[in-house]
């Protein structure tokens, strides 16, 4: 008999869920054949083995980048069950919310085979009320103090019928920036409301998930291009910025990054553009776990279709998140001419926070972190005002010069669904749903665990916590959820 080699090297031991039932299991992550796979074993559903990063040495490289996390102001639950069924956010969390998420509906005027949210269809949906939000603002802001980003979304957020009323609310809380998750369909049809949301500063993220009628009719069950080109004129109109979200599919629209690249750049509106691989929660086509794509695969992509513009290695790992979490690219733009920063500074060398290889301009380095964040919204004064601080004295073409206006982002982000899901990850997680109970879920964890759907069920007639002065928000929770917060925070 002759002993037989691994066909993998094992990385670690860390903890996930069984996609069937949401048992916390253990899991393996292992590298095979230069890709990082995710393992585990339900003693009920068997194994499961989803690809989580397609390059890894990429993967590894990645370490570097992870910054110290920072400590909310508050906290609101405790830890009882462990990560991840005690969000949250809990003693464990490792990192504040960079940005907060509220879902103001789950009504929706789509009803797209892809939707993590799982909105369109429901006869139960429901919309928040305005002192909902405002309170769940209030929670945001206690936790943050000075709070960066908040997002409203749903469901699709123009249909609630007090959306501008949510917007204004927004307006008046210590709340740097505002943006509107959407699919475009009312941008398309009432330039007045753009207008508004011009009025209230307000940045947009529209689906945008590709060029061809196939893509459109395949992911949002439609063709929607005339929709989006009519929703981003009319923002250029008014003078609002708009990311540009596209979900990817292995299979479906990877080979459109490209085009929506160049489209992008093109256009004067867009001044990002997020990659997002499709998180295989809620509503999804059929997928392979072993072939999806990954923020790697996104980012060789990019390179690959746009070569006069992008190499893999103007992208860099964001460092306020776990760093396989979302990687960020900036450029200045004009024209046919398109400039990464990296090529000015070398963001490695400042954000390399475990080699240190060079000592870190502390002021480049502040600068490089607050643009490499979940924070950083693309059209913004901050991001012309921190790249300034990060390109000081750095010589930049005359024609790129106007940081405000020139400054494009790209934002790859790998959403960890129930096949994915690393708690390692999620203990860093800085993008945080906000819930009607007062608790800042991480997103992912969100969509993957359970919590959506115990919001949801939860969710008609169920009072909003209120903050009690002097109280302990777990405190808080308990004396003002009417389901009371430890029986909403068990899943199981
Ligand atoms: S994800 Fe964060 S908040 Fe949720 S249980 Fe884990 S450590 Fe706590
Ligand atoms: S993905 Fe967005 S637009 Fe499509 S059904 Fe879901 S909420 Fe509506
Ligand atoms: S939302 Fe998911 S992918 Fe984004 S930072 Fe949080 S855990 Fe990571």
């Amino acid at each position: 008999m002759i002993k037989v080699d691994r066909d993998e090297v094992f990385v670690e031991l860390t903890r996930s869920i069984c996609p069937v039932c949401k048992a916390v299991i253990d899991a393996q992550v292992n590298v095979r054949d230069d890709r990082v796979y995710l393992r585990k074993r339900c003693r009920e559903h068997g194994e499961f083995e989803a690809l989580v990063y397609g390059d890894a040495r990429m993967y590894f490289d990645s370490v570097r980048f992870n910054r110290p996390g920072t400590i909310p102001l508050q906290l609101q639950t405790e830890v009882v069950d462990g990560c991840p069924l005690d969000c949250g956010l809990c003693p464990e969390h490792k990192q504040h919310a960079c940005l907060g998420i509220i879902e103001v509906n789950t009504h929706c005027n789509l009803d797209c085979p892809i939707c993590f949210a799982d909105s369109g269809h429901q006869p139960d949906g429901y919309s928040l009320s305005l002192e909902q939000v405002d309170r769940m603002l209030d929670v945001f802001v206690a936790s943050e103090g000075e709070a960066e980003v908040v997002m409203l979304s749903g469901g699709e957020p123009t249909v609630h019928p007090q959306i501008i009323e949510i917007v204004e609310l927004c307006r008046t809380k210590p709340i740097r920036t505002v943006t509107l998750n959407t699919n475009g369909i009312r941008l398309a049809t009432d330039p007045a409301f753009v207008r508004r949301l011009a009025e209230l500063r307000v940045s947009v993220y529209l689906q945008f998930d590709g060029l061809r009628e196939r893509t459109h009719r395949k992911i949002r069950g439609r063709d929607l291009r005339e929709h989006k080109r009519r929703a981003l004129d009319n923002c250029a109109a008014a003078g609002v910025a708009v990311t540009l979200a596209a979900a990817l599919e292995r299979g479906m629209n990877e080979d459109e990054v490209g085009d929506i690249v160049r489209f992008g750049v093109g256009h004067p509106a867009v001044r990002a553009i997020a990659f997002q691989p499709v998180t295989h929660s809620g509503r999804h086509l059929e997928f392979d776990p072993l072939t999806r794509l990954t923020n790697s695969d996104v980012i060789h992509l990019i390179a690959e279709q746009v070569p006069e513009w992008f190499r893999s290695d103007d992208f860099f790992p964001v460092p306020c998140c776990f760093p396989t979490c979302r990687s960020i690219s900036y450029c200045l733009v004009d024209g046919g001419e398109v400039l990464p920063i990296s090529r000015l500074v070398n963001p490695e060398d400042h954000l390399d926070y475990v080699t240190n290889r060079v000592m870190p301009d502390m002021r480049v380095r502040t600068a490089l972190e607050r643009l490499y964040s979940a924070s950083a919204v693309p059209g913004t004064p901050q991001i012309a005002e921190q790249l300034e601080c990060a390109t000081c004295g750095i010589d930049i073409p005359a024609a790129l010069r106007d940081l405000a206006q020139k400054a494009f982002m790209i934002i790859i982000q790998d959403f960890q669904d129930p096949y994915t899901l690393n708690v390692k990850q999620l203990m860093k997680c800085c993008v945080e749903e906000i819930t009607p109970d007062g608790r800042l879920i991480p997103f992912c964890a969100y969509n993957s665990v359970g919590y959506r759907e115990q919001v949801r069920e939860r969710m008609t007639g169920v009072g909003v916590a209120t903050v009690v002065p002097n109280a302990t928000p777990l405190q808080a929770m308990l004396e003002t959820t009417r389901h009371g917060s430890r029986s909403a925070r068990r899943l199981r």
